[in-house]
């Protein structure tokens, strides 16, 4: 075998040796494939604009959809708070795809039990499973709280969460104070974003049970999901701390999905405290970072008294002002002197870079806050942003990002495609296509495809390492986001044969 623990191979290199080269070229003799020329025929074909309009007719068919399914969003909320262990009532393989899914972003462990459910729990339904599992759980764990969410399977045979819990309570498998917020996140519906807005709207309203309100000074932030949670909740405590504004983050999981390798092992690290979040009840205003993700938990929050002012992934200074001056309305805190500088670089920045970005094309995919953040941070720098693409769209979220484009000279040629998949995105590029694409890895495939070259920013980023760790939220954020896009055009310029900006000055 050419694999050695001498000399370790990784699966790019170990697939070109002899043995795996031949094995693959016997295997395609039993797979009876098409010729060469009809596989190109037919690839061109998927290319042209008559198969365009075929497939924008596609009405019973999604092909790799830009969204995930609701209980990865919720284990993403429960892992924010303090010593709160994620807990899905439903099919360990569904478990393990959310773990993974994670921890493949992350590059981090993901703790998430599930409670199993198999083909007699499909029949009788679940509720056995979750008397031992929230017992093991709580035993095997110890965590300080479980947020339970459910999978299709739970959800189609109708199991009802709160009745099981509370006969969990009764049977003994867990203390009856014992906190166990939960949310039902059927993935028939919605996405992920659906089941992060749910379950953070299930942990309030068990932390909040019973609390009377006595409005105090302090407010709350909180992210929405957001695959940027390690350095933007960093960043935005950063600049919350420089006001000198007292806040509670409501789910932070920005410990634990960067925990330190110093030997001991962290199942909880960090994350909302408890009594933190049993507090913010009182707060004077709530932050919703990624307003069209949370709009059920800011409704939650307005009908406890609270107002809550939200946002659409605050990406450039544009945006950030906007949270800065909001914060500081609602606080009365100043906006310090340190971070005017900070947007005053950025300023500086894009003017720079300016020439680089003006009248650039680029199309978008992904979540409806990432998507409107960063065509609004596009059109601050002067690009055009052109096929939008937003799977789990909303139609509050269509009608604002339009009145944005409008708005602006740079956004009259965009065409927002909601509820559309990624094939639609392949059929886009190929018939019209923009001078860049920005989205997650999975538009990799679309840059081999199309040509068009990707621009990594949203969520899953799987193959690249550590984008989550830099902020994208604040100046410094938006500084960063403008290095990410500047990077690819400068690379584009660099690889043009045809080029005559082979420069070393730029
Ligand atoms: S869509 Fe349903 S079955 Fe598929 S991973 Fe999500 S919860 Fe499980």
């Amino acid at each position: 075998m050419p694999q050695s623990a001498e000399k370790v191979l990784d699966h790019n290199e170990l697939f070109k040796q002899p043995e795996y080269q031949d094995l693959m070229a016997r295997k395609k003799q039993f797979e009876d494939c098409a010729s060469a020329d009809k596989v190109k025929e037919v690839e061109a074909f998927t290319k042209s604009w008559e198969y365009r309009e075929i497939n924008f007719k596609r009405e019973a068919l999604t092909v790799n959809p830009a969204k995930a399914c609701q209980p990865l969003g919720a284990v993403l909320c429960a892992s924010g708070f303090e010593g709160t262990l994620p807990y899905v009532h439903g099919s360990q393989g569904c478990v393990a795809y959310f773990r993974s899914h994670l921890n493949r972003h992350f590059k981090e462990p993901s703790s998430c039990v599930s409670d199993s459910m198999t083909e007699d729990a499909a029949v009788f339904g679940g509720l056995n499973n979750m008397i031992d599992g929230l017992a093991n759980a709580h035993a095997l764990y110890k965590p300080k709280m479980i947020a339970v969410s459910t999978t299709c399977m739970a959800e189609v045979i109708g199991d009802d969460l709160d009745g099981f819990i509370k006969n969990a309570k009764q049977k003994g498998s867990i203390p009856e104070d014992f906190r166990v917020p939960f949310a039902h996140t059927p993935s028939f519906v919605g996405s992920h974003i659906t089941g992060y807005d749910n379950m953070l709207k299930g942990v309030l309203s068990n932390l909040w049970a019973g609390q009377e309100r006595k409005e105090g000074a302090a407010i709350n932030v909180n992210g929405g999901f957001d695959g940027y949670c390690v350095g933007n909740n960093r960043e935005i405590k950063r600049l919350l701390g420089l006001m000198g504004v007292d806040f509670t983050v409501l789910s932070d999981p920005s410990d634990v999905f960067d925990t330190p390798a110093d030997g001991e092992f962290r199942m909880y690290d960090g994350g909302t405290k408890i009594d933190d979040g049993i507090a913010a009840v009182n707060a004077k205003a709530t932050f919703l970072l990624q307003g069209f993700s949370t709009a059920k938990t800011g409704e939650f929050i307005k009908e406890k008294g609270q107002e809550v002012v939200a946002f659409h992934n605050p990406v450039g200074v544009t945006a950030t002002d906007a949270f800065l001056m909001e914060v500081s309305r609602v606080t009365g805190k100043a906006i310090p002197a340190e971070l005017e500088k900070e947007r005053g670089r950025l300023v500086d920045a894009i003017a720079d870079s300016q020439a680089y970005l003006h009248g650039k094309s680029f199309s978008l995919f992904g979540d409806p806050d990432m998507v409107y953040g960063l065509v609004s941070f596009l059109l601050e720098v002067g690009a055009e942003p052109k096929h939008i693409v937003v799977t789990n769209s909303t139609k509050d979220f269509e009608t604002k990002l339009g009145a944005l484009l409008e708005a602006s000279p740079f956004g009259k040629e965009a065409k927002i495609y909601a509820g559309k998949d990624l094939w639609h995105m392949r059929s886009l590029l190929a018939t019209e296509p923009s001078d860049f694409l920005i989205g997650s890895s999975y538009g990799k495939f679309l840059e081999r495809d199309t040509g068009v070259p990707l621009i990594r920013i949203g969520f899953p980023i799987f193959d690249r390492h550590h984008h989550h760790r830099f902020p994208i939220w604040g100046y410094q954020g938006g500084l960063n986001v403008l290095v990410k896009i500047l990077d690819k055009i400068f690379d584009v310029l660099d690889k043009d044969p045809k080029g005559t900006s082979f420069d070393v000055v730029r």
